[in-house]
């Protein structure tokens, strides 16, 4: 058995199971999963038993490949992660995502942007600013850079996005930096073929469409069948898009639509999309937020030597918090309704029913595929710029003031002097003891962090891969052929 090395007199760490080992058993045969590592492998009978008992682990069979599989470890699991989380904070990536007006020529009323949408677009002097700002980014050393349009409807602005790609192109490359990938969030309904060769002819790659109906109903429901059963213009569209460009379509699942979800996957399937969608569960920070109460005693000893504060669920809770009025016609953040959104494990349930047909495989699979952060927003990278040139850290700030971090506008002084960007750089989702003792942990990474952040949230925004890992390993090891 290799051991670690050690320095001085330090205690040598102890040989200890992983707390994120996961086993399926096939006949005789054994698939341990370690969501640490995200290693999927097949294990002798003896070896998958010791691993599940308590006997003393360095008396199991093959050590040392256990340990580098992850299924065993020396040092604190925990500290491993924290490093990989810390190292992903890197200041080579530049996530620029730029809603270019937050105009929307649909109401969904389940939207986040409803209560400050304006009809502005971006003006050139905010898009100079913005060409601007992306060069002194690349100069500061970001050099791989993503775009994505966003918005409101980002195609209601599109001479902005047919201009602004190749410019921002431009300023990348002049800069010594690749502009690796450009994709667009849309509702599709202007995604016509033209638009999506125009798209592709300034270098947009893929597009999201995001579907949440059965009908579709002019303006209201984005839905897959037009009034006579005939394709949507959404779906047509998004057929057409997807000669041009990569379509993935996002089904958004809520409580009132939850009823047509296998109908809708249906219709995709009869028209070959069946590789493209995928299920996203509409969420209500703020129903679904709670209070907050630092701690900074024990059991704190559990992240002490991180020098993290531990954040606990209490058990009173309070609505979560609204944004408050910052002007009087826009900038209050309604909540989507409690009646709108479904209950996590209905949802995770209704997803593992998809995941468990083979057109999803790969979806499967990158559940289990161990995360760094949840999302660019707190690796730093993500740097979201609206119509007014406010930059803020995450999608559901584009347009609201009170999160920004700065304006492109103010050049080099960009900064706010005091913006939440102290609050996006002091997040960690291990300071939260229910994802510090979570299980799932590597696969999850805390979560959207955007309640946490902004609204002091302290329930966690637990993804569906908590519900489901047993069955996904379980779908692993049914999926592989055994030898
Ligand atoms: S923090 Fe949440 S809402 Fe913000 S960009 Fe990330 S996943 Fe989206
Ligand atoms: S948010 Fe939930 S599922 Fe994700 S790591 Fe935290 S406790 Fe686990």
């Amino acid at each position: 058995m290799r051991l670690p090395s050690v320095d001085g007199d330090a205690t040598p760490p102890t040989l200890t199971r992983s707390r994120y080992n996961y086993f399926a058993r096939r006949g005789d045969r054994w698939i341990g999963y370690n969501a640490r590592v995200g290693t999927i492998a097949l294990l002798a009978k003896d070896v998958a038993e010791a691993l599940q008992g308590d006997g003393p682990p360095s008396e199991i069979r093959g050590v040392d490949e256990l340990v580098d599989l992850g299924f065993l470890h020396f040092s604190d699991e925990l500290d491993q992660i924290f490093a990989t989380y810390d190292a992903a904070r890197n200041t080579s990536a530049l996530h620029l995502t730029i809603a270019p007006t937050l105009e929307c020529n649909f109401a969904c009323p389940y939207c986040f942007q409803n209560s400050y949408r304006n009809n502005r677009s971006m003006s050139p002097e905010v898009q100079r600013a913005t060409l601007a700002f992306v060069g002194a980014r690349i100069a500061e050393g970001r050099r791989d850079v993503v775009l994505d349009w966003y918005g409101g409807e980002p195609l209601l602005a599109k001479d902005i996005v047919l201009a602004m790609t190749p410019d921002i192109r431009r300023e990348v490359e002049g800069a010594g930096g690749t502009l690796e990938q450009v994709r667009i969030v849309t509702n599709g309904s202007l995604l016509d073929a033209s638009t999506s060769k125009e798209l592709r002819d300034v270098g947009v790659s893929c597009a999201q469409v995001s579907l949440d109906a059965l009908q579709y109903v002019e303006g209201e429901k984005r839905g897959a069948l037009g009034t006579n059963g005939d394709l949507s213009p959404i779906l047509a569209n998004a057929i057409e898009a997807a000669k041009f460009l990569d379509v993935t379509l996002r089904i958004n699942v809520s409580a009132e639509n939850k009823n047509d979800i296998p109908s809708i996957i249906a219709v995709l399937r009869t028209h070959g999309l069946a590789r493209r969608y995928y299920l996203a569960r509409v969420d209500d920070f703020a129903n679904e937020s709670s209070s907050v109460r630092r701690q900074t005693g024990s059991p704190a000893a559990v992240r002490s030597r991180l020098h993290l504060p531990i954040v606990q669920v209490t058990s009173g809770t309070r609505p979560g918090t609204q944004y408050e009025d910052q002007s009087a016609s826009s900038n209050k953040r309604q909540s989507v309704g409690p009646r709108r959104t479904i209950a996590r494990g209905m949802y995770a349930k209704m997803e593992q029913d998809i995941l468990a047909q083979p057109e999803t495989f790969q979806q499967l699979l990158n559940k289990l595929t161990p995360k760094k952060h949840f999302c660019s927003a707190t690796s730093g990278a993500m740097f979201v710029i609206d119509a007014d040139g406010d930059i803020s850290r995450c999608w559901e700030s584009a347009g609201v003031k009170s999160d920004a971090i700065g304006n492109v506008l103010a050049g080099d002084q960009w900064r706010k002097e005091k913006s939440v960007d102290a609050k996006w750089a002091a997040y960690h989702p291990l300071a939260y003891s229910a994802c510090a003792s979570c299980r799932v942990l590597p696969l999850c990474m805390g979560g959207c962090s955007y309640p946490r952040v902004i609204m002091d949230a302290t329930n966690p925004e637990c993804t569906s891969i908590k519900r489901q890992i047993e069955f996904c390993v379980d779908q692993v090891a049914k999926r592989l052929n055994l030898p």
